[in-house]
């Protein structure tokens, strides 16, 4: 295999890190081209001094200012920050994912603020390892229509994703028949509503079986991490809703499993570890060596799966309604989330103010049957404002 020129979007979250990791378990392999980062420029620099990426972008501008400070004291001194082009904003990320020199674009950074930044990557047919679902989730259509178009290939990251497309190796034309969608219930799994009422973020931070970003574990513990997955599959492997079925699976062993027209059922297996599917993502289509933990079946003993409690956790069933409606309606649904867990995480709304200011925005809104990427991108920033202002005249 050549050597592969990849940019990572996010590198200093825990899939970044994580993308890291693979890349430095593999040096001949991989190298490391590009790197962005929301503020966390501490992290950046030692990154920058082991990767010696070519450029960065900083998306937050005080962190960039600073930034540039540090580069131009050390810049005589530091070899590694001499030649290093640095970009700042959402421009920069574009610039970062639009280099025509990468090979792999790993989307690793939280919420849409990927969507553009991974359409200008697409255009130059670069093929993009997806960890960042709110952007399918957003733009699925667009997204896909448009790797079709540029033969950009999409590898997805996300577990079950990369579980079910590796059920699918080798299928050939073989229809999907349905998605086992597994899911490991989060924190709160067992809990009835009435438990849920007061949690506290430190509650819902609490994951059973892996460790993420603060965004993502919130949407674990409220299950619309699995509802984005839903919207996520149907666009990646283009299935119908009511063919995609989620299955509560406590010990996250199963990663998600196809069943196919003549009833036999393909699954993936392995102990809980993001650096599989990303190493793969990688890779694709061979399969490294690696020193991750084997999977052990005599220990495990059992594997128990239940069907997801749509009364405790709405927020699963309107991702299920939004895919349903179509049009512009996940876009709403994917906004509202974004600014409901960040007013969670600020201890400013309850565990249910989550789905309940969801809904009445998927409800409001100015529903567009064929949105065009402007009209999400307004789509976008019509819902942050509507919750906003729900919000602060409520609190
Ligand atoms: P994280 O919060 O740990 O990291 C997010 C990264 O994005 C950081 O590097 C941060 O600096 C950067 N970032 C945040 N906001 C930004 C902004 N506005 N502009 C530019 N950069 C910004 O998140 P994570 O857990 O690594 O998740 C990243 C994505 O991968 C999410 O879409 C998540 O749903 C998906 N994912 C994560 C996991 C996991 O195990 N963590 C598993 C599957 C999918
Ligand atoms: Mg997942």
């Amino acid at each position: 295999m050549s050597i592969k020129n990849i940019s990572i979007l996010g590198s200093t979250g825990s899939i970044g890190n994580q993308t890291l990791d693979v890349i430095r378990k593999n040096p001949n392999l991989y190298r490391v081209e590009g790197l962005t980062v929301n503020k966390s420029i501490g992290k950046l620099l030692d990154q920058i001094n082991e990767f010696k990426p070519k450029a960065v972008a900083i998306y937050d501008e005080l962190a960039y200012e600073n930034f540039m400070e540090t580069v131009n004291i050390n810049r005589s001194t530091n070899s590694n920050l001499d030649k290093l082009q640095v970009y700042k904003g959402l421009e920069g990320l574009i610039r970062i994912a639009g280099s025509k020199t990468i090979d792999i674009l790993v989307t690793a950074v939280v919420g849409m603020i990927g969507l553009l930044p991974t359409v200008e990557a697409i255009k130059n047919s670069t093929t993009i390892a997806l960890a960042n679902k709110e952007t399918l989730v957003t733009a699925g259509q667009i997204v896909m229509d448009l790797a079709r178009k540029h033969q950009a290939k999409i590898l997805p990251v996300d577990s079950e994703h990369s579980a079910i497309f590796q059920c699918l190796n080798g299928e050939g034309s073989n229809k999907i028949d349905k998605i086992l969608l597994t899911a490991s219930g989060g924190p709160f799994r067992g809990k009835s509503r009435q438990d849920l009422v007061n949690v506290s973020k430190t509650d819902a931070l609490k994951h059973p079986n892996w460790s993420m970003g603060q965004k993502i574990s919130i949407d674990s513990s409220t299950l619309m991490n699995k509802g984005l997955e839903v919207i996520e599959a149907k666009w990646l492997f283009d299935v119908e809703p009511e063919d995609i079925i989620v299955h509560v699976h406590p010990e996250s062993i199963v990663h998600s499993m196809v069943q196919f027209k003549d009833s036999s059922v393909i699954a993936q297996l392995g102990c809980p570890d993001m650096r599989v599917p990303i190493q793969y993502a990688l890779s694709y289509p061979s399969r490294l060596d690696s020193d991750f933990e084997r999977l052990d079946l005599f220990k495990v003993a059992s594997l128990n799966f239940q069907r997801p409690d749509l009364e405790v956790f709405p927020c699963l069933a309107l991702a299920y309604r939004a895919l349903r409606e179509g049009g512009s309606t996940a876009t709403v649904l994917n906004a509202a989330n974004e600014v409901l867990v960040e007013f969670f995480l600020n201890d400013r709304i309850g565990f249910y103010d989550i789905p309940k200011y969801i809904e009445m925005a998927m409800d409001d809104h100015a529903f567009i049957d064929q949105p065009s990427l402007e009209d999400i991108i307004n789509m976008d920033t019509w819902t942050r404002s509507y919750i906003n202002k729900l919000l602060t005249s409520s609190i």
